[in-house]
């Protein structure tokens, strides 16, 4: 049997999971009370984050970026009209995430706590360049989304600690593109794409994330830059596509097998950038 709390602040928070190191932190329990159900997790208590008013919120980060609550449910991200540009790409992947019930529970912070590898927001936030912001008994710490995400489902979260923000640096003007191919509207991710447009002139370039292919989000800035001021050109942009393949480490799954995959990338990255550059 679990017990739950509802503390006000996060440092109750912080300070109940110390005394309670059998604890666990919970969102919406999108996913947590389907697991408990199925007997998968343990908790002596469940501490429910959603009496924090501090987790909440979308507006300018102290950066000059941009700001999200770790408890912003995915209806709400999916639903700002802030969200435009080059952070438009965040709110098209809200959207995309299974279906109007579980986008009114689940939240950013218990999505970027589970770190399914096919999570809508993870290629969104490496694309972005975005930081996750932790709070623990050690005070609290902000990692890029590459140094969070550690292998298969394991992330730099140690225990006792909550992901209370996502911060994006600022967006750009855009424009940005989230490409997701499913079996089916409201499945994981097969393959998914994140993709934003630097620049407009001659020389602007492409940030492109390619999701659900390995562990952790596919990013490679050195071909980004070999890219730049070429997105007209068919060759280099094959070239950009087969480099992101490569670094692929897809896995066999009953949502496609990882041939199926590495076929995909290519084809949705370019169909990415031919959405933020308007080449048909
Ligand atoms: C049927 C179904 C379909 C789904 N389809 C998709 C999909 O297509 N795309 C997609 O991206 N996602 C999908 N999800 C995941 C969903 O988007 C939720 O984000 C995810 O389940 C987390 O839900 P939650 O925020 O309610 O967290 P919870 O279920 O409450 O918690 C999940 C885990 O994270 C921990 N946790 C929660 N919040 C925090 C926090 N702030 N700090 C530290 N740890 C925390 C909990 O202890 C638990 O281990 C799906 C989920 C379900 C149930």
């Amino acid at each position: 049997m679990s017990f739950v709390v509802a503390p006000q602040t996060v440092d109750e928070a912080i300070a109940f999971l110390a005394a309670n190191p059998d604890a666990r932190p919970m969102a919406g329990g999108a996913s947590l009370v389907a697991m408990k159900n199925a007997r998968l997790i343990e908790a002596s208590h469940f501490v429910s984050l959603a009496r924090i008013e501090a987790l909440r919120g979308i507006g300018p980060s102290a950066a000059g970026g941009l700001r999200i609550g770790g408890m912003m449910h995915h209806r709400q991200i999916a639903e700002c009209a802030d969200l435009t540009g080059g952070w438009q790409m965040l709110r098209q992947a809200a959207g995309l995430i299974a279906n109007r019930v579980v986008r009114n529970m689940g939240t950013i912070g218990g999505a970027i706590a589970n770190a399914d590898p096919a999570a809508d927001y993870l290629p969104v936030l490496a694309c972005a360049g975005a930081e996750v912001e932790l709070v623990g008994p050690d005070g609290l710490r902000r990692l890029a989304v590459a140094d969070y995400l550690v292998d298969w489902y394991e992330t730099a979260l140690e225990p006792g600690e909550i992901v209370t923000a996502i911060e994006l640096p600022a967006g750009g003007d855009g424009p940005s593109v989230y490409r997701k191919l499913a079996r089916t509207p409201g499945d994981y991710a097969t393959v998914s794409v994140a993709c934003a447009r630097e620049g407009a002139g001659p020389d602007s370039s492409v940030r492109v994330a390619v999701g659900a292919c390995g562990p952790a989000p596919i990013r490679d800035r050195d071909a980004e830059a070999a890219l730049a001021g070429r997105l007209h050109d068919p060759a280099a942009i094959a070239a950009f596509c087969a480099t992101l393949a490569e670094q692929a480490d897809p896995i066999d799954d009953v949502r496609g097998s990882a041939a199926y995959r590495l076929k995909l990338i290519p084809r949705m990255v370019a169909a990415a950038i031919r959405d933020v550059t308007g080449d048909r």
